[in-house]
Protein backbone atom coordinates (compact mmCIF):
# COMPACT_ATOMS: atom_id res chain seq x y z
CA UNK A 1 0.00 0.00 0.00
CA UNK A 2 1.39 3.32 -1.06
CA UNK A 3 2.16 5.91 2.28
CA UNK A 4 -0.50 8.20 1.42
CA UNK A 5 -3.30 5.37 1.44
CA UNK A 6 -1.58 4.20 4.46
CA UNK A 7 -2.03 7.14 6.14
CA UNK A 8 -5.69 7.45 5.25
CA UNK A 9 -6.21 3.84 6.78
CA UNK A 10 -4.81 4.61 10.01
CA UNK A 11 -7.17 7.82 10.39
CA UNK A 12 -9.73 6.27 9.22
CA UNK A 13 -8.78 3.43 12.40
CA UNK A 14 -8.77 6.07 14.68
CA UNK A 15 -11.91 7.16 14.33
CA UNK A 16 -13.62 3.47 14.05
CA UNK A 17 -11.16 0.98 16.02
CA UNK A 18 -12.87 -1.78 14.92
CA UNK A 19 -11.86 -1.58 11.24
CA UNK A 20 -8.24 -2.37 12.77
CA UNK A 21 -9.67 -6.03 13.69
CA UNK A 22 -11.57 -5.75 10.26
CA UNK A 23 -8.43 -4.91 8.42
CA UNK A 24 -6.31 -7.20 9.98
CA UNK A 25 -9.10 -10.08 8.67
CA UNK A 26 -10.14 -10.82 11.92
CA UNK A 27 -13.28 -11.58 13.15
CA UNK A 28 -15.66 -9.23 14.82
CA UNK A 29 -19.08 -8.50 15.56
CA UNK A 30 -20.42 -5.34 15.33
CA UNK A 31 -23.55 -4.33 16.77
CA UNK A 32 -24.65 -1.32 14.90
CA UNK A 33 -25.12 2.11 16.46
CA UNK A 34 -27.53 3.61 14.70
CA UNK A 35 -30.22 1.21 14.90
CA UNK A 36 -33.33 2.99 15.50
CA UNK A 37 -36.84 2.02 16.70
CA UNK A 38 -39.54 1.89 14.20
CA UNK A 39 -41.39 4.64 15.64
CA UNK A 40 -38.12 6.75 15.01
CA UNK A 41 -37.82 5.98 11.42
CA UNK A 42 -40.09 8.39 9.11
CA UNK A 43 -39.30 7.90 5.73
CA UNK A 44 -37.73 5.27 3.75
CA UNK A 45 -37.37 4.68 -0.17
CA UNK A 46 -39.48 2.00 -0.02
CA UNK A 47 -42.81 1.27 2.67
CA UNK A 48 -45.18 -1.83 3.97
CA UNK A 49 -47.65 -0.72 1.26
CA UNK A 50 -44.49 -1.54 -1.88
CA UNK A 51 -44.05 -4.95 -0.30
CA UNK A 52 -47.51 -5.50 -0.41
CA UNK A 53 -47.82 -4.73 -3.75
CA UNK A 54 -45.09 -7.19 -4.66
CA UNK A 55 -46.58 -10.36 -2.79
CA UNK A 56 -49.38 -9.41 -5.52
CA UNK A 57 -47.35 -9.53 -8.17
CA UNK A 58 -46.34 -12.98 -7.27
CA UNK A 59 -49.58 -13.90 -6.86
CA UNK A 60 -51.00 -12.81 -10.50
CA UNK A 61 -47.65 -14.63 -12.12
CA UNK A 62 -48.61 -17.95 -9.88
CA UNK A 63 -50.50 -19.71 -12.52
CA UNK A 64 -48.00 -19.01 -14.93
CA UNK A 65 -45.18 -20.06 -12.49
CA UNK A 66 -46.74 -23.42 -11.55
CA UNK A 67 -47.51 -23.97 -15.42
CA UNK A 68 -43.84 -23.42 -16.95
CA UNK A 69 -41.94 -24.87 -13.55
CA UNK A 70 -43.88 -27.95 -12.52
CA UNK A 71 -41.75 -28.00 -9.16
CA UNK A 72 -43.95 -25.03 -8.12
CA UNK A 73 -47.48 -27.07 -8.76
CA UNK A 74 -47.15 -28.14 -5.24
CA UNK A 75 -47.23 -24.98 -3.59
CA UNK A 76 -49.49 -23.38 -6.74
CA UNK A 77 -47.06 -21.34 -8.46
CA UNK A 78 -45.73 -19.95 -5.09
CA UNK A 79 -42.01 -19.58 -4.70
CA UNK A 80 -41.79 -20.76 -1.15
CA UNK A 81 -39.22 -22.82 0.97
CA UNK A 82 -39.54 -24.53 4.05
CA UNK A 83 -38.93 -23.56 7.80
CA UNK A 84 -37.34 -26.27 9.70
CA UNK A 85 -36.53 -26.91 13.55
CA UNK A 86 -32.92 -27.74 13.42
CA UNK A 87 -32.15 -29.23 17.66
CA UNK A 88 -29.83 -31.31 16.33
CA UNK A 89 -27.40 -29.23 15.39
CA UNK A 90 -28.08 -26.59 18.05
CA UNK A 91 -26.42 -29.19 20.08
CA UNK A 92 -23.79 -28.92 17.78
CA UNK A 93 -23.58 -25.45 18.08
CA UNK A 94 -23.30 -25.78 21.69
CA UNK A 95 -21.09 -28.02 22.09
CA UNK A 96 -18.12 -27.43 19.21
CA UNK A 97 -18.93 -23.96 18.97
CA UNK A 98 -19.57 -23.29 22.95
CA UNK A 99 -22.73 -20.79 21.27
CA UNK A 100 -24.46 -21.40 25.24
CA UNK A 101 -28.06 -21.36 22.93
CA UNK A 102 -31.35 -21.25 24.90
CA UNK A 103 -33.36 -20.56 22.33
CA UNK A 104 -35.21 -22.58 19.44
CA UNK A 105 -33.00 -22.75 16.12
CA UNK A 106 -34.89 -22.98 12.75
CA UNK A 107 -33.39 -23.14 9.38
CA UNK A 108 -35.06 -21.31 6.57
CA UNK A 109 -34.67 -23.36 3.76
CA UNK A 110 -34.08 -21.40 0.61
CA UNK A 111 -31.75 -23.57 -0.60
CA UNK A 112 -34.73 -25.64 -1.30
CA UNK A 113 -36.22 -22.61 -3.22
CA UNK A 114 -37.60 -23.47 -6.62
CA UNK A 115 -36.26 -22.36 -10.04
CA UNK A 116 -32.90 -21.01 -8.55
CA UNK A 117 -32.29 -23.06 -5.93
CA UNK A 118 -31.10 -20.38 -3.66
CA UNK A 119 -32.56 -16.79 -1.91
CA UNK A 120 -31.95 -15.17 -5.83
CA UNK A 121 -35.30 -17.23 -6.55
CA UNK A 122 -37.38 -14.36 -4.82
CA UNK A 123 -35.20 -10.81 -5.71
CA UNK A 124 -34.13 -12.04 -9.15
CA UNK A 125 -37.28 -13.46 -10.70
CA UNK A 126 -39.67 -10.92 -9.37
CA UNK A 127 -37.19 -8.20 -11.20
CA UNK A 128 -37.59 -9.90 -14.39
CA UNK A 129 -41.42 -10.54 -13.52
CA UNK A 130 -42.24 -6.73 -12.72
CA UNK A 131 -40.36 -6.17 -15.84
CA UNK A 132 -42.02 -8.45 -18.34
CA UNK A 133 -45.44 -7.07 -16.85
CA UNK A 134 -45.06 -3.79 -17.14
CA UNK A 135 -44.04 -4.61 -21.14
CA UNK A 136 -46.87 -6.31 -21.53
CA UNK A 137 -49.34 -3.56 -20.32
CA UNK A 138 -47.24 -0.73 -22.19
CA UNK A 139 -48.22 -3.21 -25.16
CA UNK A 140 -51.82 -3.90 -24.30
CA UNK A 141 -51.52 -7.46 -24.33
CA UNK A 142 -52.35 -7.81 -20.82
CA UNK A 143 -54.33 -6.30 -17.49
CA UNK A 144 -54.01 -7.40 -14.46
CA UNK A 145 -56.87 -8.80 -13.72
CA UNK A 146 -56.00 -11.63 -16.84
CA UNK A 147 -55.23 -14.71 -16.24
CA UNK A 148 -50.91 -14.73 -16.86
CA UNK A 149 -50.69 -18.26 -18.03
CA UNK A 150 -51.08 -15.78 -21.09
CA UNK A 151 -47.24 -15.28 -20.50
CA UNK A 152 -46.18 -18.87 -22.17
CA UNK A 153 -47.95 -18.22 -24.86
CA UNK A 154 -45.68 -17.87 -28.26
CA UNK A 155 -47.31 -14.85 -28.92
CA UNK A 156 -45.59 -13.23 -25.72
CA UNK A 157 -42.68 -15.29 -26.17
CA UNK A 158 -42.13 -13.44 -29.52
CA UNK A 159 -42.98 -10.53 -28.61
CA UNK A 160 -40.15 -10.66 -25.60
CA UNK A 161 -37.51 -11.85 -28.52
CA UNK A 162 -37.18 -7.93 -29.22
CA UNK A 163 -36.21 -6.90 -25.64
CA UNK A 164 -33.02 -8.21 -23.44
CA UNK A 165 -32.01 -8.23 -20.03
CA UNK A 166 -28.16 -8.26 -18.90
CA UNK A 167 -27.11 -8.86 -15.62
CA UNK A 168 -23.43 -8.83 -13.77
CA UNK A 169 -23.17 -11.78 -11.68
CA UNK A 170 -20.93 -14.10 -9.51
CA UNK A 171 -23.18 -16.70 -10.04
CA UNK A 172 -26.69 -17.24 -8.54
CA UNK A 173 -28.22 -14.32 -9.33
CA UNK A 174 -27.19 -14.97 -13.08
CA UNK A 175 -28.81 -18.50 -13.06
CA UNK A 176 -32.02 -16.94 -11.60
CA UNK A 177 -32.36 -14.17 -14.25
CA UNK A 178 -31.19 -16.86 -16.79
CA UNK A 179 -33.54 -19.14 -15.96
CA UNK A 180 -36.52 -17.43 -15.54
CA UNK A 181 -35.86 -14.27 -18.41
CA UNK A 182 -34.94 -17.19 -20.98
CA UNK A 183 -38.00 -19.22 -19.87
CA UNK A 184 -40.08 -15.98 -20.88
CA UNK A 185 -38.39 -15.34 -24.54
CA UNK A 186 -36.10 -12.72 -23.59
CA UNK A 187 -32.49 -12.93 -24.90
CA UNK A 188 -30.64 -12.94 -21.14
CA UNK A 189 -26.84 -11.85 -21.05
CA UNK A 190 -25.33 -12.88 -17.95
CA UNK A 191 -21.62 -11.07 -17.29
CA UNK A 192 -19.59 -13.43 -14.84
CA UNK A 193 -17.10 -12.38 -12.70
CA UNK A 194 -14.00 -15.39 -13.02
CA UNK A 195 -14.56 -16.94 -9.73
CA UNK A 196 -17.91 -18.13 -10.85
CA UNK A 197 -18.52 -21.65 -10.60
CA UNK A 198 -18.26 -23.59 -14.48
CA UNK A 199 -21.24 -25.42 -13.83
CA UNK A 200 -23.32 -22.31 -12.99
CA UNK A 201 -22.14 -21.23 -16.49
CA UNK A 202 -22.99 -24.50 -17.97
CA UNK A 203 -25.85 -24.58 -16.52
CA UNK A 204 -27.03 -21.14 -17.64
CA UNK A 205 -26.28 -21.50 -21.25
CA UNK A 206 -28.37 -24.85 -21.19
CA UNK A 207 -31.21 -22.97 -19.90
CA UNK A 208 -31.07 -20.11 -23.35
CA UNK A 209 -28.71 -17.56 -21.57
CA UNK A 210 -25.77 -16.59 -23.49
CA UNK A 211 -22.58 -15.95 -20.47
CA UNK A 212 -19.77 -13.74 -20.97
CA UNK A 213 -17.02 -14.81 -18.86
CA UNK A 214 -14.72 -11.22 -17.57
CA UNK A 215 -12.08 -11.19 -16.04
CA UNK A 216 -11.63 -9.60 -12.42
CA UNK A 217 -14.09 -9.13 -9.75
CA UNK A 218 -17.87 -8.91 -9.34
CA UNK A 219 -18.06 -4.89 -9.55
CA UNK A 220 -15.91 -5.26 -12.92
CA UNK A 221 -18.31 -7.47 -14.61
CA UNK A 222 -21.32 -5.30 -13.64
CA UNK A 223 -19.82 -2.37 -14.89
CA UNK A 224 -18.99 -4.25 -18.57
CA UNK A 225 -22.54 -5.66 -17.87
CA UNK A 226 -24.02 -2.41 -17.54
CA UNK A 227 -21.77 -0.47 -20.30
CA UNK A 228 -22.68 -3.55 -23.17
CA UNK A 229 -26.52 -3.53 -22.06
CA UNK A 230 -27.28 -0.09 -21.86
CA UNK A 231 -25.89 -0.01 -25.82
CA UNK A 232 -29.08 -1.90 -26.64
CA UNK A 233 -32.06 0.59 -27.09
CA UNK A 234 -34.07 -2.66 -25.86
CA UNK A 235 -31.72 -3.46 -23.06
CA UNK A 236 -32.90 -3.79 -19.52
CA UNK A 237 -30.14 -3.84 -17.02
CA UNK A 238 -30.84 -5.87 -13.35
CA UNK A 239 -28.19 -3.89 -11.19
CA UNK A 240 -27.44 -5.85 -8.01
CA UNK A 241 -25.78 -2.74 -6.72
CA UNK A 242 -28.49 -0.65 -6.68
CA UNK A 243 -32.10 -2.11 -7.56
CA UNK A 244 -35.44 -1.51 -5.91
CA UNK A 245 -37.04 -4.23 -7.62
CA UNK A 246 -34.75 -7.54 -6.39
CA UNK A 247 -34.86 -5.82 -2.89
CA UNK A 248 -38.97 -5.84 -2.95
CA UNK A 249 -38.77 -9.31 -4.13
CA UNK A 250 -36.85 -10.33 -1.42
CA UNK A 251 -39.01 -8.25 1.00
CA UNK A 252 -42.03 -10.45 0.21
CA UNK A 253 -40.24 -13.50 2.00
CA UNK A 254 -41.43 -11.54 5.12
CA UNK A 255 -45.04 -11.80 4.74
CA UNK A 256 -44.34 -15.46 3.86
CA UNK A 257 -42.96 -16.05 7.41
CA UNK A 258 -44.93 -14.56 9.24
CA UNK A 259 -47.36 -16.96 7.68
CA UNK A 260 -45.26 -20.30 8.40
CA UNK A 261 -44.62 -18.71 12.22
CA UNK A 262 -48.16 -18.22 12.72
CA UNK A 263 -48.62 -22.01 11.02
CA UNK A 264 -46.19 -23.20 13.54
CA UNK A 265 -47.90 -21.42 16.97
CA UNK A 266 -44.32 -19.68 16.74
CA UNK A 267 -44.75 -16.40 18.55
CA UNK A 268 -42.77 -13.29 18.37
CA UNK A 269 -43.18 -10.67 21.28
CA UNK A 270 -41.14 -8.56 23.16
CA UNK A 271 -40.37 -11.35 25.85
CA UNK A 272 -40.13 -13.71 22.61
CA UNK A 273 -37.87 -12.03 20.20
CA UNK A 274 -37.17 -13.24 17.30
CA UNK A 275 -33.36 -13.24 15.81
CA UNK A 276 -32.70 -13.79 12.05
CA UNK A 277 -28.91 -14.37 10.95
CA UNK A 278 -28.97 -13.70 6.85
CA UNK A 279 -25.84 -14.10 4.89
CA UNK A 280 -24.84 -10.78 3.28
CA UNK A 281 -23.23 -10.00 -0.63
CA UNK A 282 -24.08 -6.45 -1.84
CA UNK A 283 -27.14 -6.32 0.75
CA UNK A 284 -30.09 -6.68 -1.30
CA UNK A 285 -31.60 -10.15 -0.16
CA UNK A 286 -30.74 -9.41 3.71
CA UNK A 287 -31.30 -6.10 3.41
CA UNK A 288 -34.69 -6.63 1.61
CA UNK A 289 -35.53 -8.98 4.45
CA UNK A 290 -34.90 -7.14 7.61
CA UNK A 291 -36.92 -4.58 5.98
CA UNK A 292 -39.66 -6.71 5.11
CA UNK A 293 -39.50 -8.14 8.95
CA UNK A 294 -39.00 -4.51 10.21
CA UNK A 295 -42.52 -3.74 8.60
CA UNK A 296 -44.44 -6.77 10.55
CA UNK A 297 -42.67 -7.50 13.72
CA UNK A 298 -41.15 -4.17 14.45
CA UNK A 299 -38.75 -3.73 17.07
CA UNK A 300 -39.47 -7.43 18.37
CA UNK A 301 -37.63 -8.68 15.02
CA UNK A 302 -33.90 -8.58 15.40
CA UNK A 303 -31.52 -9.02 12.21
CA UNK A 304 -28.05 -9.46 11.80
CA UNK A 305 -25.92 -9.80 8.63
CA UNK A 306 -22.83 -12.10 8.39
CA UNK A 307 -19.94 -11.22 5.78
CA UNK A 308 -16.34 -13.28 5.31
CA UNK A 309 -13.60 -11.30 6.71
CA UNK A 310 -12.17 -11.03 3.31
CA UNK A 311 -15.54 -9.14 1.90
CA UNK A 312 -17.14 -7.21 4.76
CA UNK A 313 -18.43 -4.76 2.34
CA UNK A 314 -21.42 -3.65 4.00
CA UNK A 315 -20.11 -3.66 7.13
CA UNK A 316 -17.43 -1.39 6.27
CA UNK A 317 -20.00 0.90 4.49
CA UNK A 318 -22.36 1.25 7.72
CA UNK A 319 -19.69 1.02 9.47
CA UNK A 320 -18.07 4.19 8.61
CA UNK A 321 -21.66 5.78 7.16
CA UNK A 322 -19.46 5.70 3.31
CA UNK A 323 -22.02 3.04 1.86
CA UNK A 324 -21.58 2.18 -1.64
CA UNK A 325 -18.98 5.13 -1.71
CA UNK A 326 -16.04 2.61 -0.24
CA UNK A 327 -14.90 -0.53 -1.28
CA UNK A 328 -13.38 -3.62 0.60
CA UNK A 329 -10.33 -2.78 -1.41
CA UNK A 330 -9.67 0.83 -0.29
CA UNK A 331 -9.43 -0.57 3.27
CA UNK A 332 -6.54 -2.90 1.95
CA UNK A 333 -8.84 -5.83 1.77
CA UNK A 334 -8.77 -8.28 -0.97
CA UNK A 335 -12.43 -9.46 -1.43
CA UNK A 336 -11.41 -13.38 -1.96
CA UNK A 337 -13.60 -15.96 -0.23
CA UNK A 338 -15.36 -19.18 -1.20
CA UNK A 339 -18.59 -18.28 0.07
CA UNK A 340 -20.25 -17.69 -3.79
CA UNK A 341 -22.50 -14.77 -3.51
CA UNK A 342 -21.06 -13.22 -0.89
CA UNK A 343 -17.31 -11.97 -2.84
CA UNK A 344 -18.43 -8.37 -3.24
CA UNK A 345 -16.34 -5.39 -2.27
CA UNK A 346 -19.21 -2.75 -2.94
CA UNK A 347 -22.41 -2.54 -0.94
CA UNK A 348 -25.75 -2.22 -3.11
CA UNK A 349 -26.34 2.10 -2.36
CA UNK A 350 -29.91 1.07 -2.54
CA UNK A 351 -30.23 -1.38 0.29
CA UNK A 352 -27.71 0.05 2.58
CA UNK A 353 -29.44 3.45 2.38
CA UNK A 354 -32.05 1.35 4.15
CA UNK A 355 -29.90 -1.17 6.31
CA UNK A 356 -28.48 1.19 8.28
CA UNK A 357 -31.11 2.16 10.77
CA UNK A 358 -32.49 -1.41 10.86
CA UNK A 359 -30.09 -4.28 11.49
CA UNK A 360 -28.79 -4.67 14.29
CA UNK A 361 -25.42 -6.24 13.62
CA UNK A 362 -23.00 -7.16 11.69
CA UNK A 363 -20.56 -10.25 12.51
CA UNK A 364 -17.57 -11.53 9.90
CA UNK A 365 -16.66 -15.45 10.12
CA UNK A 366 -13.30 -17.22 8.02
CA UNK A 367 -14.15 -19.37 5.18
CA UNK A 368 -12.73 -22.36 6.82
CA UNK A 369 -16.00 -22.39 9.00
CA UNK A 370 -18.11 -22.28 6.23
CA UNK A 371 -17.16 -25.75 5.44
CA UNK A 372 -16.91 -27.00 8.83
CA UNK A 373 -20.68 -25.78 9.58
CA UNK A 374 -21.82 -26.63 6.42
CA UNK A 375 -20.13 -30.95 7.54
CA UNK A 376 -21.79 -30.19 11.17
CA UNK A 377 -24.93 -29.44 9.29
CA UNK A 378 -25.27 -32.20 7.09
CA UNK A 379 -24.16 -34.89 9.74
CA UNK A 380 -26.33 -33.19 12.36
CA UNK A 381 -29.60 -33.02 10.63
CA UNK A 382 -28.96 -34.59 6.86
CA UNK A 383 -28.81 -30.95 5.37
CA UNK A 384 -26.96 -30.09 3.01
CA UNK A 385 -26.50 -26.31 1.59
CA UNK A 386 -23.84 -24.26 -0.30
CA UNK A 387 -20.88 -22.75 2.13
CA UNK A 388 -21.66 -19.03 2.08
CA UNK A 389 -25.77 -20.35 2.84
CA UNK A 390 -24.13 -21.26 6.20
CA UNK A 391 -22.49 -18.74 7.54
CA UNK A 392 -26.09 -17.49 9.80
CA UNK A 393 -25.29 -20.72 11.79
CA UNK A 394 -23.12 -19.58 14.02
CA UNK A 395 -24.81 -16.20 14.42
CA UNK A 396 -26.91 -16.66 17.60
CA UNK A 397 -23.65 -18.30 19.41
CA UNK A 398 -22.07 -14.83 18.15
CA UNK A 399 -24.79 -12.57 19.53
CA UNK A 400 -25.39 -14.68 23.09
CA UNK A 401 -21.60 -13.94 23.75
CA UNK A 402 -22.04 -10.26 22.74
CA UNK A 403 -23.62 -7.39 24.90
CA UNK A 404 -26.69 -6.81 22.74
CA UNK A 405 -29.37 -8.70 24.62
CA UNK A 406 -28.32 -6.49 27.64
CA UNK A 407 -28.55 -3.55 25.67
CA UNK A 408 -31.59 -4.04 24.34
CA UNK A 409 -33.12 -6.22 27.72
CA UNK A 410 -34.03 -9.22 25.74
CA UNK A 411 -34.78 -12.50 27.30
CA UNK A 412 -32.63 -14.85 25.18
CA UNK A 413 -34.00 -17.87 26.72
CA UNK A 414 -36.93 -17.50 24.61
CA UNK A 415 -35.83 -16.22 21.82
CA UNK A 416 -36.39 -17.91 18.22
CA UNK A 417 -33.55 -18.13 16.30
CA UNK A 418 -33.89 -18.20 12.41
CA UNK A 419 -30.94 -19.07 10.04
CA UNK A 420 -31.26 -18.07 6.66
CA UNK A 421 -30.22 -21.19 4.36
CA UNK A 422 -29.59 -18.84 0.90
CA UNK A 423 -28.74 -21.50 -1.75
CA UNK A 424 -27.61 -25.11 -2.19
CA UNK A 425 -30.09 -26.92 -4.27
CA UNK A 426 -28.50 -26.33 -7.89
CA UNK A 427 -25.16 -27.20 -6.75
CA UNK A 428 -23.44 -30.45 -8.28
CA UNK A 429 -23.23 -33.53 -6.01
CA UNK A 430 -19.38 -34.21 -6.47
CA UNK A 431 -19.12 -30.17 -5.86
CA UNK A 432 -21.04 -30.67 -2.81
CA UNK A 433 -19.36 -34.08 -1.44
CA UNK A 434 -15.93 -32.15 -1.78
CA UNK A 435 -17.28 -29.40 0.38
CA UNK A 436 -18.69 -31.64 2.69
CA UNK A 437 -15.45 -33.67 2.74
CA UNK A 438 -13.05 -30.06 3.14
CA UNK A 439 -15.54 -29.26 6.41
CA UNK A 440 -14.98 -33.24 7.32
CA UNK A 441 -11.31 -32.96 7.44
CA UNK A 442 -11.35 -29.73 10.14
CA UNK A 443 -14.10 -30.71 12.55
C1 LIG B 1 -26.59 -13.61 -3.34
C2 LIG B 1 -26.41 -14.49 -2.20
C3 LIG B 1 -26.33 -13.99 -0.90
C4 LIG B 1 -26.34 -12.51 -0.57
O1 LIG B 1 -27.31 -11.70 -1.19
P1 LIG B 1 -26.99 -10.17 -1.50
O2 LIG B 1 -28.24 -9.62 -2.04
O3 LIG B 1 -25.89 -10.13 -2.50
O4 LIG B 1 -26.56 -9.56 -0.21
C5 LIG B 1 -26.18 -14.90 0.10
N1 LIG B 1 -26.10 -16.23 -0.12
C6 LIG B 1 -26.18 -16.74 -1.36
C7 LIG B 1 -26.11 -18.22 -1.54
C8 LIG B 1 -26.34 -15.89 -2.43
O5 LIG B 1 -26.40 -16.40 -3.66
Amino acid sequence: MVVFEQKKLELWIQKYPLLSKITKLETVVWLNPHLKKMSEISSLPVNKQDMEDAARLWQRFAPFLSQVFPETKVTEGIIESPLRKIPNMKIELNSKYDAKLNGELYLKCDNELPIAGSIKARGGVYEVLHYAEKLAIEEGLISKEDDYTLFSSDKFKEFFSQFSIGVGSTGNLGLSIGIIGAKLGFHVSVYMSADAKQWKKELLREKGATVHEFKGDFSEAILAGRQQTSENPNGYFVDDENSKHLFLGYSVAAIRLQNQLEEGNIIVSEEQPLFVYLPCGVGGSPGGIAFGLKQIFGDNVHCFFVEPTHSPSVLIGLLTGEKEKVSVQDFGIDNKTEGDGLAVGRPSSFASSISGHLVSGIYTLEDNDLFKLLALLADSEGVYIEPSATSGLIGPGKIVASKYAQQNNLNMNQATHIVWATGGALVPKEDMLSFYEKGKRMI
